[in-house]
């Protein structure tokens, strides 16, 4: 069975096409610039990868396109063997804690959620829209960032404000990354040879999250009400103090939308380091003594080996801890910065091992108390999976 796996964006669309249930990637890629000026798009098939400058006015068009290639590149012979197509939603509230097939009453749903998730949801329900108009016969299922969080106790997951604002308004923690959380932390255990275990996750990305679970469910994690919560990030601020907010817009005049813009664009690593979001660029500056960029990194392990330590504490110790993400995959200082500031709790870096980027690995010595791994996430074949275990059930 053949499942495409969709992940939307406002201005992209992210596909990868599976044979199921081998989880065999038959294609991927990214259109891009969806409309703006200067799009394009990218395809990996065979081995190979090719990019084409095309008009992309919105994003009918883009899966127009994509479902040409499909034939193009005899994925399928016919657009009625696509009998499914996942897609990523970032925000199922408290509605949903696992995938759903998309209905009409999923859509509203998504729809409110538009409310919290402002820049994620609505782009999230167009794609699923324009699936539903180009492959009438095809079952859309949704997969949430948030449902895997939603285990989650009431203590873990609700601010201590007043009550109403929770039952008023839905204000709590939500968590996000779910999907590649589920994945770690199901590699985790299947390295560990056992499902009862407590394991930490770190999703070091542009956006970057960590989370506590045992037995496979999540207990914490450091993203909140919105993805702007926790560790420090690419361009967001992570956790603050929130009176900085009133006081900063009395003394430049900035309205709560422009406070809000700082916080989410010009904050993280770019904020501190005034170089760039990218770590890569941030290396580069570290490298050549810009002060500002090495305290940006030592802000950024600070605040990582800060959850790392409480969700140790949390769990009641740790099985195996885990990196993911752009930087967690790549970053070999960063992961090496961590597990050192990480010995207290017997941790040593093999680094050796370390030396290495985008493959599973072990970077930990033998003797280390708690093994610590490399291990590429992969959102696509969790969403492939779901919508296959919906599709065929
Ligand atoms: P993501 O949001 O998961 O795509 O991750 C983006 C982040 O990963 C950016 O900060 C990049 O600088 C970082 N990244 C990607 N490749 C590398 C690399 N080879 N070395 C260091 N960081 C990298």
């Amino acid at each position: 069975m053949i499942v495409l796996a969709i992940n939307a964006g406002s201005s992209s669309l992210k596909f990868t096409g599976y044979r199921m249930p081998e989880e065999e990637v038959l294609i991927s890629g990214v259109f891009q610039r969806i409309g703006i000026d200067n799009s394009f798009y990218t395809i990996k098939i065979n081995g190979e990868k090719f990019e084409e400058d095309v008009d992309l006015p919105d994003h009918k068009k883009a899966v127009e396109i994509l479902l040409d290639e499909l034939i193009k590149h005899k994925v399928v012979n016919s657009l009625d063997e696509i009998e499914a197509v996942g897609h990523r939603v970032v925000h199922g509230g408290e509605k949903y804690s696992d995938s759903v097939v998309v209905t009409e009453d999923v859509k509203k749903i998504i729809d409110e959620l538009s409310d919290i998730a402002p820049l994620h949801n609505p782009a999230n329900l167009m794609g699923i829209e324009v699936f539903e108009k180009m492959l009438p016969h095809a079952k859309n299922v949704a997969v949430f960032d948030t449902a895997f969080h939603q285990t989650m106790a009431t203590d873990a997951y609700l601010y201590a404000v007043p009550y109403e604002w929770y039952t008023n308004y839905g204000v709590r923690k939500y968590g996000f990354h779910g999907t590649s959380h589920k994945y770690l932390s199901q590699r985790l255990s299947s390295i560990l040879g056992r499902d009862d275990c407590k394991v930490i996750t770190c999703h070091l990305g542009n956006g970057g999250s960590i989370s506590a679970i045992k037995d496979g469910k999540c207990v914490d994690t450091s993203m909140g009400f919105t993805p702007n919560a926790g560790i420090v990030m690419g361009s967001r601020s992570g956790d603050i103090d929130v009176s900085i907010i009133p006081y900063v817009m009395k003394k430049t005049g900035e309205n709560l939308d422009e406070i809000m813009n700082d916080l989410n664009k010009k904050s993280g690593f770019l904020g501190i380091s005034g170089v760039s979001s990218d770590s890569r660029d941030v290396e580069i500056g570290i490298n050549a003594g810009n002060p500002r960029c090495i305290l940006a990194q030592s802000m950024y392990i600070n605040t990582i080996v800060q959850y790392i330590a409480s969700y140790y504490a949390l769990l009641g110790g740790c099985d195996a801890i885990c990196f993911a993400g752009g930087i967690g995959e790549n970053s070999i200082n960063t992961r090496k910065e961590i597990l050192e500031a990480l010995e207290v709790f017997g941790i040593k870096c093999d680094y050796d091992a370390n030396n290495c980027r985008g493959k599973e690995v072990m970077i930990s010595t033998k003797d280390s108390k708690i093994p610590c791994y490399v291990i590429p996430t992969d959102e696509e074949v969790m969403i492939a999976r779901d919508t296959y275990n919906l599709t065929v059930n």
